[in-house]
């Protein structure tokens, strides 16, 4: 229920992604791509010539008091005009960001960048950290698109830009307002202490927020059960995806996360019949 395409920063196209999952034997596989609902059409076009169903979904970027949240939007209805308004605002931001970003690691010497990750980028609204990563791994600045984040683009590092992105408080309504079910996505990133923790998650849920990802690809396995924990504590329902950006970023593909727990209600179930 967590997936990448191109359409956002993802290696696969959305024909490609539900080709994958296809060989794996998946039979539902949500597209979630960072702020934009651009890859849906596609991917419901290779879905119907499958066994699969799509799920059409979003990933939100939410800003929290200085902390980036995800929001995973699931069965959205696209078209819905809060929804596509709100993310088409997200999306105007990003473009002066990168601008802001590549400014930074000019002063640490790395020029053109902007370029560099601009030419990465299949989808010219959505350029993102991952694209400046990419280009630096290409170029030989880094090893690799995760070393890039470690000494260059996570928070705290030289070349991280704060960004004012959605409120927690909008992303919920219009993911609600679409028809859709709001999931906290990967909560176990945020580096929130239990309190803070505890405190957005509340947040979350008045706001309308339903689920949180227990079995992510953005949590470690032995983090599952204390998620576990926090799902049946407030009673959300729990969402499981691999958060799968392609092949070589991504080891764990889609369909090949474990089993949500029994003591859990998939988020998945709300809508299965
Ligand atoms: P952006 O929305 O432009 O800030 O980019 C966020 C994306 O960067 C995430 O969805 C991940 O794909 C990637 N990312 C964020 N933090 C890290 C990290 N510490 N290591 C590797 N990738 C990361
Ligand atoms: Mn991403
Ligand atoms: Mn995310
Ligand atoms: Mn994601």
């Amino acid at each position: 229920m967590h997936n990448h395409s191109t359409r956002s920063d993802g290696l696969l196209s959305p024909t490609q992604l539900i080709e994958l999952a296809s060989r794996n034997g998946v039979d539902a596989i949500a597209l979630t791509d960072h702020d934009t609902t651009d890859g849906l059409d596609e991917a419901a076009a290779a879905a119907r010539g499958s066994a699969i169903a799509l799920v059409p979904g979003v990933e939100i970027s939410v800003d929290w008091g200085g902390t980036t949240l995800h929001v995973v939007g699931l069965a959205i209805d696209p078209q819905a005009s809060a929804l596509a308004e709100g993310l088409r605002g997200i999306r105007e931001g990003r473009w002066g960001r990168a601008e802001r970003i590549a400014a930074a690691l000019e002063k640490l010497g790395f020029a053109g960048t902007f370029e560099g990750a601009l030419a990465l980028a299949q989808n010219k609204e959505m350029l993102s950290r991952t694209h400046f990563g990419r280009h630096l791994a290409r170029a030989g600045v880094v090893k690799n698109v995760q070393q890039a984040f470690d000494k260059y683009l996570a928070k705290g590092k030289p070349a991280y830009v704060p960004h004012k992105w959605a409120t927690l408080e909008e992303a919920v309504g219009w993911i609600r307002a679409s028809g859709g079910v709001a999931v906290m996505a990967h909560p176990g990133r945020y580096g929130l202490k239990p309190m803070m923790r505890d405190e957005m998650l509340a947040q979350f849920q008045r706001y309308g927020g339903e689920a949180i990802e227990v079995v992510t690809g953005s949590h470690r396995p032995e983090e599952y059960a204390a998620w576990q924990r926090v799902a049946n504590e407030f009673g959300f329902l729990a969402s499981r995806g691999a958060d799968y950006h392609g092949p070589g970023e991504s080891p764990i593909e889609p369909g090949m996360m474990p089993a949500l727990h029994a003591s859990l209600r998939p988020v998945w179930s709300k809508w299965t019949h």
